[in-house]
Order: C-alpha cells, then sequence, then structure tokens
C-alpha cells in the first residue's frame, strides 16, 4: 500500500529505502554535502559515462586512425549504435534516431528539411513560452526564406504566462501555417504538452509538426512513431547525463526516408558508399541522412555508458519515480513553505507534468544565490521561477525533504536580503 505523505525526515527516510532505483546513485559522482537539484539543466555525471569517454580516448590512443573501425567503440559507427539505444527512450524504431549535432543545429537541419512554404502555406507556428534558442533559430530560417518574422512566426499564446492551451495551438492552425515546431515540455513550467493529439490535428490540416524534447527525453516515455510525429530533436545533456556540450539526438519519422537532408554534408551518405567519394550523394536511407560532417565522437562517448544506465532502470521505472519525488517535492512545498510567498508554477495532473517542478517567488533571484551559499543547486528562470528538479537516477528524498526545509530557513529568516536580486551570467 502507499504510505500516505507526512512532512517529516523520518518519512523521507522510509521513502527512500521503498525506492526501487535507489542504488543507481551511488553510480553517479554526487558532490558530498551538495544537494544537486538541476539535473534538468546538467545532467551529473556517471561512473558509466567516464568509462565510455575513457575508452574512446584509450582508442584514439591505441588505434590512431583506425579507431574509425576498431577499438571499443568503432568511431564510424557511433552515432548509429547511440541512435539505436535511444530509440526506446523517444518510442522509435532504430533507424529513426540519430545522435548528432546540437539542439538548435537539429532543429536548423530539420526546419532546412521541412519547411517548404507554397502558395498560401507560408508560415511558421510555434508558442511564445519557447525557449529562446528555437525562437532565434525560426526567425533566422524565416528571414532565409525572404520572409519577415514579424508576421510569417505565429506564436500560439500563453493565457496565464505559465502553460499553453492545446485547444489555443490548435486554433492557430490555419492554412497560413507551412510547419509547427513545439516543446514536449515547457521549459519553464513542467507542462507537458499533449503530442498525440497535436499532432493528429496538425495532420487533419496538411501540416507537417516537429518536437523540441530538450525537457522529455530521459525523464518521460514518448511514442513518437506511434504518434506519428514527423521530426523531433533535443540534447542529451539535461536528462540523459550526456556531459557538457554532449552530442544531440534527432528522430525522423520514417515515412520521410528518402526526403534529401535540406542540410547534406558526406555524413548524411549511406555508410557502405560514403568512402567512394563521388561527386553527388547518396543519402543513408535512415535518419542516419540528416547528420552533417565527422560525429565530435569524444563529446559522444560519454552517452554510451550512459544509455547503459538507462537501458538498465527502464523508462517507466524512471517516470513512476520522478513523478513520486516530484509530488512529494510538492507536497512539501504546500505543506512546509506554505505563507512564505512561494507559488507552485507546474500542473499538478500527472500526465500534464515532466520532471521538474517550477517554484515562483518575488525574490527568486535572490533565494536560488541564498540556496547555492546552502549548498543546494536550482537554476532561476527569469523573471521569478526557481527550477528544482530532483532527478529520478540520484536524487534521494531525503534530499528534496532537506531542500525544502533550506528554501523555509531562506525567506523565514531572511537569508536572501543579503544578496542582489539579479541573475548572475549564467543562470
Ligand atoms: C536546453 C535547451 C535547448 C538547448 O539547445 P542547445 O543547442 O543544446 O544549446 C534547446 N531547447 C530547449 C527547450 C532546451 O531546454
Amino acid at each position: 500500500m502507499e504510505s500516505t505523505f507526512l512532512p517529516t525526515l523520518d518519512f523521507a527516510k522510509q521513502l527512500d529505502k521503498e525506492d526501487t532505483l535507489s542504488h543507481f546513485r551511488e553510480e553517479f559522482y554526487l558532490k558530498p554535502g551538495t544537494i544537486y537539484l538541476d539535473g534538468n539543466s546538467l545532467g551529473l555525471l556517471s561512473k558509466r559515462a567516464e568509462k565510455t569517454l575513457l575508452e574512446s580516448l584509450d582508442d584514439w590512443k591505441q588505434y590512431g586512425i583506425d579507431g574509425w573501425t576498431m577499438g571499443n567503440h568503432p568511431w564510424f559507427f557511433m552515432a548509429e549504435e547511440l541512435g539505436k539505444k535511444l530509440a526506446p527512450l523517444v518510442g522509435a524504431s532504430p533507424e529513426e534516431v540519430i545522435v548528432t549535432g546540437s539542439t538548435t543545429v537539429n532543429l536548423h537541419q530539420l526546419v532546412t528539411t521541412f519547411y517548404k512554404p507554397e502558395g498560401n502555406r507560408t508560415k511558421i507556428l510555434a508558442d511564445e513560452l519557447t525557449f529562446p534558442t528555437d525562437l532565434y533559430a525560426l526567425q533566422s530560417q524565416l528571414r532565409n526564406h525572404g520572409y519577415n518574422p514579424d508576421t510569417h512566426l505565429v506564436l500560439a499564446k500563453s493565457r496565464d504566462g505559465r502553460f499553453l492551451e492545446e485547444d489555443d495551438i490548435i486554433a492557430a492552425m490555419t492554412d497560413e501555417i507551412a510547419l509547427i515546431v513545439l516543446p514536449t515540455v515547457l521549459y519553464r513550467s513542467g507542462q507537458i504538452l499533449d503530442i498525440k493529439r497535436l499532432t493528429e490535428e496538425a495532420h487533419k490540416r496538411g501540416i507537417l509538426i516537429g518536437f523540441d524534447g530538450c525537457h522529455s527525453v530521459g525523464s518521460i516515455p514518448h511514442s513518437f512513431s506511434d504518434w506519428d510525429v514527423d521530426f523531433a530533436f533535443w540534447c542529451n545533456y539535461k536528462h540523459l547525463n550526456g556531459g557538457p556540450g554532449g552530442v544531440a539526438g534527432l528522430f525522423v519519422n520514417r515515412k520521410h526516408f528518402g526526403k534529401l537532408p535540406g542540410m547534406a554534408g558526406w555524413f548524411s551518405s549511406r555508410k557502405d558508399k560514403q568512402f567512394d567519394l563521388e561527386l553527388t550523394l547518396t543519402p543513408a536511407e535512415t535518419a542516419g541522412a540528416f547528420q552533417i560532417g565527422t560525429p565530435h565522437v569524444l563529446s559522444m562517448a560519454p552517452l554510451i555508458g550512459s544509455l547503459e544506465i538507462f537501458a538498465e532502470a527502464g523508462i517507466e521505472n524512471i517516470r513512476t519515480k520522478s513523478l513520486k519525488i516530484n509530488q512529494y517535492l510538492m507536497d512539501l512545498i504546500d505543506t512546509e513553505l506554505a505563507g512564505l510567498g512561494y507559488t507552485i508554477g507546474t500542473p499538478r495532473e500527472d500526465a500534464r507534468r515532466g520532471g521538474h517542478v517550477y517554484l515562483e517567488h518575488k525574490e527568486a533571484a535572490r533565494i536560488c544565490k541564498s540556496l547555492k551559499e546552502n549548498a543546494v543547486i536550482p537554476d532561476f528562470r527569469a523573471p521569478q521561477g526557481i527550477r528544482l528538479a530532483p532527478v529520478a537516477l540520484y536524487t534521494s528524498y531525503e534530499d528534496v525533504w532537506n531542500a525544502v526545509q533550506i528554501l523555509k530557513k531562506i525567506v523565514v529568516e531572511k537569508q536572501y536580503e543579503k544578496f542582489e536580486n539579479t541573475r548572475e551570467i549564467v543562470a
């Protein structure tokens, strides 16, 4: 039976004892005395990720150029091998996923490939709560086609500044829209969009649709293939713990295989043809066609070890714990922080919330600095958000309990007052 919530330290310890994923914690480098709640911005290093990175360095040391086909993790096939391992996490077949580029570059690649303005259909639909890099990329893509982003980038509006209503997005799917790009999970509030429904509605209107999965991949299960999503892209350094600047991922629905990549290079080739070095490209008949140039091997290697952990833990189990530990955090906030000016800006329903809690406070910037001084690592999101991500693989319930006590102390004792209410250069 599920134990009913109590705000006590003993209850936190009991939840840790019952946690079937708790043994994964010792696989990660957690700084002693520090509570890391920022795994949704940069996941922590695991021993297995470190191992596969060091093995790849060793392959270079041992094999030189022959490391492309020999050694622990042959470089020539690494992107495809990682695509296979990532596929179950996004609900795709192995050929539909490739590890390549960065989130923003992959967005450019996919928009260059799939945005084909024609007749009246010339606009791109996104939303006003999306992560800025997506907007900047879309604006530049429109400019490259000779369109004015002010008129051609349509942004679905939020009613309250936190959430999006699927109905509002669907209402914006007019016959002027050629392409839609939306997040799976909103980076501030953590709201999950109804990907299946949005995809169905877009397709009913003859519009292609793609998703930015940065805040969901590694934290919630997906069914990109079954939902018939056209394309998706995401980073591997947040919930997937692939390392700072790690190589990103993309998904292209198999029904689009054979489409020429908008931005081609020799790594777009069918692998058996690549070294024929012909004057025209024979693209891979998989998502591999959306690679461009030589892969960033040393920035991919940690992901090999990291994905082993996900395969062992199982994404369904990760989601179950993630829902539970985030709910636990919200329960503690409700009971322990009442009357202290904190508001939860994350949807309460399980089906609508991702892997982090968005806590709002008018002193958020100063509270975040104070948290760091107390060895709790959150991240601040302007104007007044404190993002807290208890991560299924390495955060304990006791960590969450301690973090909430510190959130309380900071406001009760007005500890935040000694800091300025401005953000740091990296927040
Ligand atoms: C983190 C994040 C990105 C980052 O893009 P990069 O190209 O890796 O810098 C993009 N989109 C969203 C929604 C993100 O959360």
